[in-house]
């Protein structure tokens, strides 16, 4: 039988991406499935019920409960919106388990099959599946023309008539995909860039996208699955120390660093903040997870004292969202390149000997299935 699929419209306010688009109901429907879309789902990307009638998708009541074998969702589900689920149905989209782990545990408790694509395998079969790249890819444009917004000069060295406008430095701490992007995005506006990270390949990956790369001389810390390892006391207030010059000479200061599963670790401190130049702008994309940048407010612009005037600190929240059309058309793709495989003539078939299922699946059959979550749950439940 066709396994139905759902698509529901985001509550979350602010939430402006859709998990399907009409290009990924075309992919979903020509391998057999049949796919429901909540009426509305698409507006905030731009794209309208007809859209998605036109590419074979049926338009369904945006507040009701539907029958579906199968529900993609863009932001984590609440645990109530899990509880009304059809016991055996399987979710798939981002979870955020750590963050929502009462959601793992009411999939758990209803038997829902909850598949996390934020969890996926970082294996090559698995990039054009991958929502936290396709995200961070675009994460990374906008923090650059959020700082250039702010600014007040622009990037490119640039020779007038009525004089020379010197180039904008622009320092990226933490290099990997929204890093990388960003460090790209600066150089291809004009800026100088330098980044800095603590994995062993970022060296390599800053230069290969036009980045300076700022050898702290510390220690590398990487950690399985192309991810880092959060630095001990010591060596964080080291890299503090050793950040510190770059800060003062910098004019644009972009943070994204992150470790899997953690809070983000504080690359900038107050003080470091007060050493910075007027009209100095710093973007932390990590303010939602415990902030790059001490002080950074999720959501927030403000102005920071530095000695001779203040400094732009300006805290992303959901910055995907800023650009729905290109982050929900990748979304679109992600969830249509991993279910498709796993459907045989139309029908869902969950194979858990397959790395990528077993690595994204959080609940399966009434059991928490990562160890990291399961344990975490049952410290909560003592
Ligand atoms: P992420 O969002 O977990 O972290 C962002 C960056 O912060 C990482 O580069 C990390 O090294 C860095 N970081 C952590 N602590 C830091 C500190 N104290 N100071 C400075 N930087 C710090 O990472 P991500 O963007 O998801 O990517 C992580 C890695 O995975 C990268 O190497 C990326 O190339 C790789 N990747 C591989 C695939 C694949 O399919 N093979 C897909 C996507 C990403």
């Amino acid at each position: 039988m066709s396994t139905t699929i759902m698509v529901r419209a985001e509550h979350a306010a602010g939430e402006r991406r859709v998990s399907a688009t009409p290009d990924s109901v075309k992919k979903l429907t020509a391998a057999g499935a049949t796919v429901l879309v909540a009426s509305g789902a698409g507006a905030g990307a731009l794209l309208t019920d007809a859209m998605y009638e036109a590419a074979g998708a049926r338009i369904v009541a945006p507040d009701e409960p539907h029958a579906a074998d199968v529900y993609f969702h863009v932001r984590p589900l609440e645990p109530a919106e899990v509880a009304a689920l059809p016991r055996g149905a399987v979710t798939i989209g981002t979870a955020d388990p750590f963050t929502h782990p009462e959601s793992v545990a009411a999939a758990r408790d209803r038997g829902v099959t909850m598949l996390a694509l934020d969890l996926l395998p970082r294996i090559s079969r698995a990039q054009s599946m991958d929502v936290l790249s396709s995200q961070s890819f675009v994460a990374g444009y906008r923090l650059v023309t959020m700082a250039a917004d702010a600014f007040g000069r622009m990037f490119p060295m640039s020779m007038t008539a009525a004089g020379t406008l010197a180039p904008t430095r622009v320092l990226v701490l933490g290099a990997g995909v929204a890093g990388l992007q960003a460090i790209a995005t600066a150089k291809r506006l004009g800026a100088v860039v330098s980044a800095n990270d603590v994995r062993a390949a970022s060296a390599d990956e800053v230069r290969s996208v036009g980045g300076t790369f700022i050898d702290l001389d510390l220690e590398t810390a990487d950690a399985s699955g192309g991810y880092a390892k959060a630095l001990g006391e010591d060596r964080a207030r080291r890299q503090q120390e050793l950040l510190t010059p770059h800060l003062v000479t910098s004019d644009i200061v972009i943070t994204t660093a992150a470790v899997p599963g953690r809070a983000a670790p504080r690359l900038v401190t107050a003080q470091m903040l007060a050493g910075m130049r007027p009209g100095s702008v710093l973007v932390d994309l990590a303010a939602e997870s415990g902030g790059n940048v001490e002080g950074s407010v999720p959501g927030e612009r403000r102005a920071v004292e530095v000695a001779g005037g203040t400094a732009t600190l300006i805290g992303a929240r959901n910055i995907h969202s800023d650009l729905p059309v290109d982050a929900s058309k990748l979304l679109g793709m992600n969830y249509a390149n991993f279910l498709v495989p796993l459907l045989t003539d139309g029908t869902l078939a969950l194979d858990f000997s397959d790395e990528l299922v077993a690595g994204c699946a959080l609940t399966h059959d009434g059991a928490v299935t990562q160890a990291r979550i399961a344990e975490l749950l049952e410290g909560a439940a003592r």
